[in-house]
């Protein structure tokens, strides 16, 4: 089938051994890839009950039929694994050049079992793959392993690794990869580590086919233009220019939830990084938009970092919620995370549950080896980052993410612990944007905004799919909304293409884009309405995975501090939300409780 190569590599470190299975022309137009392909595997070779870091627990790395397209927005892949931060479905993405070698290798997918007893590298160069040993990068940082990997072997390899926070069992390690990219979120990292596996190394000679080569080339014309015209921001500030947007509307979250507005949002904001800290240009492969910001920092106590971000997500962490207002400290925190391998969306969700614990004389100076672990103190950010990926200290208890945290410190620190199914939310305060607060809860994943993307729609009021105004205050039609942008983002992660190219209203690829460029790949015409039962079905196959890994309906909510506490007058209300959820799930079809 054109757009595939219709094979998977399959691991077993216990056994030391590598074999290829085929993918069925019937499984590529099922599941299409990617998440798709991942929802599959998982629900049909993992018990959902297993311990994350047992040998059985999955990593599956899956490309889809655009990636190795010469076309922008085609570098993502996908990870899928049973998370050890929240115990349910796990899955990430991440950009830069690896996936695209993966399919010039020959795999449509890279599935990892088992656990080697020593530390181990996996080399792939088309047919030929190895284990090899990795006693010599154990213990280095996510930069260093590339450096050395690529020195040993080419610079024609592309790496994906895991840092000194993999290695410890860090549960929201991520996986690096061409230093600045990540699997960010749910501890794909983690579940690596515990497999005794330090980096994937990959280079491929091969190409991808598609049926009809002069219409892509007509559909990449366009899509640069559109590219050009609709994603200037993107392209200029990077994702940091929505923080203008949340700080405005009252939902940049501030100082561990508890506002939602920041004092020090003129020092941290992009117009400031740009004008300050950024030097150049980051782009995925084949990508025109290129919206990876390289930051420097010359002059200061942190003179020296240099680093691909930080993105708005990170800004928001390590800044507005820790109160941090310093921006080289940001910088320099990013750099620390990216090289350790630490998820900057948790750790700075863990570092400002910890200030707040402080601030309320929970936790003292005895606690934190010293240091003040005060809202603002950004010395104090800094200091905890190695002490979270090494476990010392409090950082082992932080390590563990904040909802473990909160039930080891306990004294009414859970009433404060922001998670959801045990994932810590990202940079949108759902108080002020009803169809968030919907998406936060019901995500397969926890507190994710990636799933659904519905912050851009409720900060924009434009509807995703131009269907005019929507009312981000207004709990009406949100669960509609939300439903229908899950669904879209599940075909998106499945064939896989980068959200940024796929943005709500301005697209460019949109529901009518995305069937055409299947068409060009595949030759296959499909309709909206069967993009959307594919969609479902993965949906279902996720949450059926949920449900017997220990979930319920009564899962599907909210923190206590966004139902009771308000921010900008705002707060969810219960009912409202209920409503809500119960719109969503006969949407759905979901009769589960
Ligand atoms: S839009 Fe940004 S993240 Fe997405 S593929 Fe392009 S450069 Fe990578």
């Amino acid at each position: 089938m054109k757009g595939y190569t219709e094979k998977m590599l399959y691991i077993d470190l216990t056994r030391k051994k590598a074999k290829i299975r085929k993918i069925s022309e019937e499984n590529c137009k099922s599941y299409i890839g990617g998440k798709g392909f991942g929802a599959k595997i998982l629900a049909e070779e993992l018990e959902p009950k297993v311990n994350p870091y047992s040998p059985k627990n999955l990593l599956i790395f899956a490309t889809g039929p655009v990636n190795g397209l010469t076309l922008s927005g085609t570098a993502k892949f996908c990870a899928v694994f049973k998370s050890p931060l929240t115990g349910i479905w796990g899955e990430s993405q991440c950009g830069g050049h690896f996936a695209p070698q993966l399919k010039f290798a020959g795999y449509d997918a890279l599935v990892i079992k088992g656990r080697s007893k020593t530390p181990v590298y996996i080399i792939i160069e088309d047919e030929t793959v190895e284990i090899r040993d990795a006693k010599h990068l154990w213990g280095r940082d996510t930069f260093q392993t590339e450096d050395v990997i690529k020195k040993d072997n080419g610079q024609h390899f592309q790496i994906i690794s895991i840092g000194p926070a993999g290695e410890n069992l860090v549960r929201y390690a991520c996986i690096s990869h061409a230093k600045g990219r990540q699997f960010g979120r749910c501890g794909a990292g983690a579940v690596m580590g515990s497999k005794g596996l330090k980096a994937i190394a990959v280079s491929g000679t091969g190409k991808v086919e598609v049926s009809m080569p002069n219409e892509l080339e007509n559909f990449r014309k366009e899509l640069n233009e559109q590219i050009k015209e609709r994603l200037k921001s993107l392209r200029e500030y990077g994702t940091p220019a929505i923080m203008a947007l949340t700080q405005t509307t009252g939902t940049l979250p501030t100082r561990n939830w508890t506002q939602a507005e920041f004092d020090g949002f003129e020092e941290i904001n992009a117009e400031t990084l740009k004008r300050k800290f950024i030097k150049g240009n980051k782009t995925c492969y084949s990508c025109l938009v290129a919206c990876g910001k390289i930051s420097k920092v010359e002059t200061g106590p942190y003179a020296g970092t240099e680093v691909d971000g930080p993105e708005y997500e990170t800004l928001f962490a390590l800044g507005s919620l820790c109160g941090n207002s310093n921006l080289e400290s940001i910088v320099k925190a990013n750099e620390i995370c990216d090289r350790l391998g630490l998820d900057t969306i948790t750790t700075g969700n863990a570092i400002a549950f910890a200030m707040e614990c402080y601030e309320k004389g929970i936790i003292n100076k005895n606690d934190t080896d010293g240091i003040e672990l005060t809202f603002g103190n950004h010395e104090a950010v800094i200091d905890i980052l190695g002490k979270i990926a090494y476990k010392n200290g409090l950082g082992k208890i932080l390590a563990e993410g904040v909802r473990k945290a909160s039930e080891i410190i306990g004294k009414g620190s859970e009433k404060f612990a922001v998670h959801i199914k045990g994932l810590e939310p990202p940079g949108y305060d759902p108080r002020g944007l009803k169809g968030v607060a919907l998406a936060y809860a019901v995500s397969c994943r926890g507190a994710c905004h990636l799933r659904h993307m519905a912050y851009r729609p409720n900060l924009t009021g434009s509807h995703p799919f131009g269907r005019g105004k929507i009312d981000r205050l207004s709990y009406d039609g949100q669960a509609e909304i939300v439903k229908e942008l899950e669904d879209f983002y599940t075909i998106v992660d499945s064939m896989v293409l980068c959200r940024f190219v796929c943005l709500p209203s301005i697209g460019p690829i949109l529901w009518s884009e995305l069937i055409r460029l299947y068409a060009i790949i595949t030759g296959l015409k499909i309709t909206k309405k069967k993009f959307i039962m594919l969609a479902e079905r993965i949906n279902n196959i996720i949450k059926s995975f949920n449900l017997k890994a220990g979930l319920s309906r009564k899962d599907d909510s909210l923190p206590e501090r966004f139902m009771n506490e308000p921010v900008k007058g705002q707060i969810i209300e219960k009912t409202e939300l209920n409503k809500m959820i119960d719109q969503y799930y006969r949407l759905r079809r979901w009769k589960c409780k």
